[in-house]
């Protein structure tokens, strides 16, 4: 069994977010792990993916994976304009056969039936969209330089620009992700944002400068014009959960990535 988390607001979108639970990857990987760009063994990715989308009951070829660059480009997917889907193939690892089709970006946004969409994180900041009486959906992968570069506010620009959203019926979900507790950040963090004219959501502790992501992507989402009580945040630290999730900075490095699942029926 996978277990999965959803939220009430943004349903009846079909959506989820994953755990480290119910695959069959080892080790530093165990056990759901769902990234290829990790150093796990690509056939038990491959068994996880299978699994999730099956568990979601949704066919492999409806389902696009973000190719993640953290920016704050948005891949926008139009009804009914198939030809223009902004999709690449690529094989998953050299000299395999296996081929993944994915859109090449951090946010993505879609008013397609029956698409759905798979972002992998392991401490960054999911953050599911949705306007339910436009059936529009959006997903964004925030970490810290997606966060600073704005890439949530991106996805709103895209859903009012491009699918005729108001920001005021966008609903947001700010998913599992490295929180306050345990982000101390560099110096470079703070120049990142200024050097995108964005306010980070930065504390001092001690000695130590500890970053907000969540509060940094509501504040950003707040000024892109959702209102205060349509955005809710899960609260649930990747890096102090990390026997429930995937974490980065609590592994070191080397670990698993869970996903985020958003789509239109
Ligand atoms: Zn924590």
């Amino acid at each position: 069994v996978i277990p999965l988390t959803r939220w009430g607001s943004l349903s009846p979108v079909p959506h989820a977010v994953t755990s480290r639970h119910g695959g069959v990857s080892e080790g530093e990987f165990a056990s759901l792990n769902l990234g290829y760009s990790t150093e796990d063994h690509e056939p038990n990715v491959a068994a996880n993916r299978a699994m999730l989308l099956e568990t979601l009951g949704v066919e492999p070829d409806r389902v696009f994976s973000g190719w993640l660059s953290h920016g704050s480009a948005v891949s926008e997917f139009h009804s009914p304009d198939q030809a223009n889907w902004p999709i690449m193939r690529r094989p998953i690892r050299v000299g395999s056969t296996r081929v993944e089709a994915m859109f090449r970006s951090d946010g993505v946004v879609s008013d397609v039936p029956g698409l759905h969409f798979l972002l992998t994180f392991a401490d960054c900041v999911p953050i599911l969209f949705a306007d339910t009486g436009r059936s529009v959906i959006g997903a964004a992968h925030a970490g810290w330089r997606g966060t600073a570069a704005g890439v949530g506010a991106a996805v709103v620009r895209s859903m009012c620009r491009s699918f005729s959203c108001l920001p005021n019926d966008i609903v947001a979900v700010v998913g599992p992700s490295i929180g306050p507790c345990c982000y101390t950040v560099g110096p470079s963090v703070a120049d990142e944002f200024r050097r995108h004219g964005a306010q980070p959501a930065l504390r001092r502790r001690g000695s130590q400068r500890v970053l907000d992501l969540w509060e940094s992507n509501v504040n950003q989402l707040r000024d892109a014009g959702l209102r205060p009580e349509a955005i809710e945040v899960a609260g649930v630290c990747t890096s102090c959960h990390a026997d429930s999730y995937f974490s980065h900075r609590a592994a070191g490095g080397k670990t698993g990535r869970f996903a985020a699942c958003i789509g239109i029926p």
